[in-house]
């Protein structure tokens, strides 16, 4: 389960609009519950770091990217929780890209940004064996 409030929300889907048609990609800056929760605490745009031609349906994270990321949450006492990107006009389901790039334990939540609009969204995590993803229930407000 994935908390992620409605401000939070809007600025991955505000970033999907943006940078359509292409894919926007960023980091999710939070902590990890005891119970394996996760809360979003702030979100982390990056630049989509794939050559012109496949950046409408690719991101790329750079190693350098992350780690800025993890060095900006330590500071804040936080983790990087996962990742965020959009998929411009197809389903907010991950492709196999997705999948052979996955972290485990981090959640992936994917925008859908249909004809420059955000759709649906759905957010995802790995299986421990690789094989698939999982959909994760994306909860508006921390209990
Ligand atoms: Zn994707």
């Amino acid at each position: 389960m994935i908390y992620l409030n409605e401000e939070y929300k809007k600025q991955i889907e505000a970033h999907g609009e943006r940078d359509y048609p292409h894919e926007c990609c960023g980091l999710l800056i939070g902590r990890f519950d005891e119970d394996g929760r996760k809360v979003i605490v702030e979100t982390f745009p990056l630049e989509n770091a794939r050559e012109a031609e496949a950046r409408h349906n690719r991101t790329l994270i750079l190693p350098e990217d992350v780690m800025r990321g993890e060095r900006y949450a330590r500071k804040k006492k936080l983790d990087v929780v996962g990742n965020y990107h959009s998929h411009p006009d197809c389903p907010a389901v991950p492709s196999q890209y997705d999948l052979d790039h996955a972290l485990p334990v981090w959640s992936y939540i994917i925008v859908s940004v249909v004809e420059g609009k955000a759709a649906e969204m759905f957010s995802w995590e790995m299986e421990n064996d690789r094989s698939k993803f999982n959909e994760e229930e994306i909860k508006k407000e921390e209990i």
